[in-house]
């Protein structure tokens, strides 16, 4: 039974992973570059326990702030008996975190990614014994989505697959196993519907509030597309489409260009404070 975590990354994904695992009682160490970072997920940790209590979604007597520490080296999770990857969606990035928890870990830690698209088997070919490599596809909020997408790649071994999806019924979450192919099922699915609702407000044909209305009161969406993907951030959903677009082939998942400009801009969504809607700091 897995009771030491590493998170690698801070950031929405990051903290919300460390909060939910020190909730069910397991040390997490978290790891980023900046103690800033550090110190701003300590603090929204801080907020959203408090909040969850006050709404009753989580007992008065849970006090997990004393399961978390946090660190800029990472070789602080070297006993960790899994460490989850939750940096910002860039391959090269990633491959070089994975490289060094290669070194800095044991031989049969498991080691898994927060991807939202890409391949686990390109990450599991760069360490040594690669059937301990597992994709852990967090939701967004974590604290109150339910799902967590496990993804298999052809390395991994049954044994890993077995210790994730224990770990996820101690989270309170349902692991829902599935293959290895570019942006596993959740975002293969929601991509191209946000993609092709930045379309049709680049096009002219509506604004972003009533892409959304119409989402939400037409289609049952609990909340807009766009909205959404300001939730997610723009960077990380042009990331996805763009690795869709090379390794799919296929035109449909090609990013609006409003989406890239809108990046290149650093309208990001809620992490920048402006995206398809404006937010608060
Ligand atoms: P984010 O931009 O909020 O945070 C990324 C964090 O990674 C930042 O704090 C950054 O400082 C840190 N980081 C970057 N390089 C690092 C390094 N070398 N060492 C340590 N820390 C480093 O991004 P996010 O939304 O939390 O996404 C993180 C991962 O989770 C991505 O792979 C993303 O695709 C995935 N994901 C995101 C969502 C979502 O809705 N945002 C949902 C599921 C999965």
């Amino acid at each position: 039974m897995i009771k030491r975590v590493g998170v690698i990354g801070a950031g929405q994904m990051g903290q919300g992973i460390t909060q939910v695992l020190a909730c069910a009682d397991i040390a997490v160490t978290l790891v980023d570059l900046s103690q800033d970072q550090l110190d701003t997920a300590l603090a929204t940790t801080e907020a959203s326990i408090a909040k969850l209590k006050e709404r009753g979604k989580l007992a008065a007597e849970v006090n997990p702030l004393p399961n978390i520490s946090v660190t800029t080296e990472m070789g602080q999770v070297a006993d960790c008996e899994l460490v989850i990857e939750a940096v910002t969606e860039d391959e090269m990035t990633k491959r070089r975190i994975f490289s060094s928890l290669n070194e800095i870990c044991s031989s049969d830690a498991i080691l898994a990614s927060n991807t939202s698209s890409i391949s686990i088997g390109r990450l599991a070919a760069i360490i040594d014994h690669p059937e301990r490599m597992i994709g852990v596809h967090f939701m967004n909020p974590v604290p109150l989505m339910p799902l967590i997408e496990v993804i298999e790649a052809k390395a991994t071994a049954q044994k890993t697959v077995a210790a994730v999806t224990e770990l996820s019924e101690r989270l309170g979450k349902t692991a829902v196993v599935v293959k290895d192919r570019p942006a596993f099922v959740l975002n293969r699915i929601l991509l191209p519907t946000i993609n092709e609702a930045i379309r049709v407000v680049e096009e002219g044909t509506a604004t972003a509030e009533q892409v959304d209305q119409i989402m939400t009161l037409g289609a049952g969406f609990p909340m807009g597309p766009l909205a959404l993907a300001d939730m997610i951030g723009l960077d990380t959903c042009l990331s996805i489409l763009d690795l869709m677009f090379v390794e799919l082939k296929d035109p449909r998942y090609l990013p609006a260009p409003m989406l890239r400009e809108m990046v290149i801009d650093q309208q990001l969504g809620r992490k920048s404070g402006v995206g398809f809607y404006r937010y608060d700091q």
